[in-house]
C-alpha cells in the first residue's frame, strides 16, 4: 500500500537536443506529465508512491512505464491502451528561449483513463491523492479523475491539487475555469502560478487573490509559485512570502512539480493533521520546498535533475 497516490497525465516529451550533420533539430525522448514528476521527487525522498494514467500498447508506453519503476513509483494502476497511442509533446524553443509545446494528442492514451479501469483500493488508506487538472481536459478521464478523487478523500486521504492551465489543451477558457474549478472543490492544497492566480481570481494581488480562493473552495493552504522569487502560501488567516534559493538556473522544467513534491514530503514526514500545523511549521516545508525547485532548475531535465537529501540539506544550510 502506498502513502501517496498521483493520477493523471503521463506522456512523452521531445525535447530539442542540439542539431544533426545535417542542420536539423534533433529531438530527445524524455519522460513527461506532471503528477509522476511530483511521486518521482517524493519517491527519490523515500515516500512509497503508486501512479494511475494510462499508456498506449506501444514503445513510449514501455518506457513510460519502465522510468516510473526505476524510480521506485509503483505503476500496477497503469492501463495500456490497445486502441489509442502514448500522448507525445513536442517542445520547440522559441526566439527568447522560452518552450513552446505541440501536443499530439488527438485523442492520447492519457485522455482515455476511464473510471472502470481505475482500481479503488488503492485509494483507500492512503494518506495524500495528488492530481492535476490536465486529465480533467476531456471525457473519459475527467470523470475518472474527479471518482478516483473522491473515492480518496471519503476514505481520509488529503487531497493535493495542481491545476495547470495550458490554454492549448482546452477547448476555451469558460471550460478551463469550469474544470478547474470542479477540483478546487475537493482538494486541501493547491498549488498554481501567479498567472493562473489571475486567470482564476481576476486580481494578480496575492493577498487579495489568494484569499478568495482558499475562502471559495474551502481550501487548507493556497502555494503560489514565483519562479527565482520563492513562493507566497497562503492560509487561513495568515500569508507569507517565502523567498527563493540563488542557483544558477539552466532548465525550469519540472521546477514547480519539484517544489510540490517537496512540499508534500514535508507535510506527510510531520505526521501530523494539517490544522495542528504551527506558522513555522509551514514556512519551513516552503522553504524545503523552495530548495527542492531552485535546485532541479541547475539540471537538465525534470525527472534526471531530482536532488537527494545532501543535495537539499546543503543548499537550506548554506
Ligand atoms: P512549472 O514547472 O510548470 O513551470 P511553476 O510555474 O509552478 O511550474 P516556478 O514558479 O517556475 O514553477 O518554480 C517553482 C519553484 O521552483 C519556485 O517557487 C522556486 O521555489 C523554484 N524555482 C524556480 N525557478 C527558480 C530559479 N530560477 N531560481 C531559484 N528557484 C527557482
Amino acid at each position: 500500500m502506498a502513502d501517496v497516490v498521483a493520477l493523471g497525465e503521463v506522456l512523452v516529451d521531445f525535447t530539442p537536443a542540439g542539431l544533426s550533420e545535417n542542420g536539423n533539430i534533433r529531438f530527445e525522448r524524455n519522460p513527461g506529465g506532471a503528477p509522476a514528476n511530483v511521486l518521482a521527487v517524493m519517491a527519490k525522498l523515500g515516500v512509497s508512491t503508486a501512479f494511475i494514467g494510462k499508456v498506449g500498447q506501444d514503445q513510449f508506453g514501455k518506457y513510460l512505464q519502465i522510468t516510473l519503476n526505476e524510480c521506485g513509483i509503483d505503476t500496477q494502476g497503469i492501463v495500456f491502451s490497445e486502441d489509442v497511442r502514448t500522448t507525445l509533446a513536442f517542445v520547440h524553443l522559441d526566439e527568447d528561449g522560452d518552450r513552446d509545446f505541440s501536443f499530439y494528442r488527438n485523442p492520447g492514451a492519457d485522455m482515455m483513463l476511464q473510471a472502470s479501469e481505475v482500481n479503488l483500493e488503492q485509494l483507500e488508506g492512503i494518506k495524500i491523492f495528488h492530481f492535476g487538472s490536465l486529465s480533467m481536459t476531456h471525457e473519459p478521464s475527467a470523470t475518472a479523475t474527479l471518482t478516483a478523487c473522491k473515492h480518496a478523500k471519503k476514505n481520509g486521504a488529503l487531497i493535493s491539487y495542481d491545476p495547470n492551465y495550458r490554454a492549448a489543451l482546452w477547448k476555451d477558457e469558460e471550460s478551463a475555469i469550469q474544470a478547474i474549478h470542479r477540483g478546487l472543490l475537493l482538494a486541501d492544497i493547491v498549488k498554481i502560478s501567479h498567472e493562473e492566480l489571475e486567470l482564476l481570481t481576476g486580481t494578480s494581488d496575492l493577498d487579495k487573490g489568494s484569499l478568495i480562493l482558499l475562502d471559495q473552495f474551502d481550501l487548507q493552504v493556497l502555494l503560489v509559485t514565483l519562479g527565482e522569487q520563492g513562493c507566497f502560501i497562503g492560509l487561513r488567516g495568515e500569508s507569507a512570502l517565502v523567498p527563493g534559493f540563488e542557483v544558477t538556473a539552466i532548465d525550469t522544467t519540472g521546477a514547480g512539480d519539484a517544489f510540490f513534491g517537496g512540499f508534500l514530503y514535508k507535510v506527510l514526514s510531520r505526521n501530523t493533521p494539517l490544522n495542528h500545523f504551527t506558522k513555522v511549521d509551514y514556512l519551513e516545508s516552503v522553504q524545503f520546498a523552495n530548495a527542492v525547485g531552485a535546485l532541479v532548475t541547475t539540471k537538465k531535465g525534470a525527472i534526471p535533475s531530482i536532488p537527494d537529501f545532501a543535495e537539499i540539506e546543503k543548499l537550506l544550510n548554506s
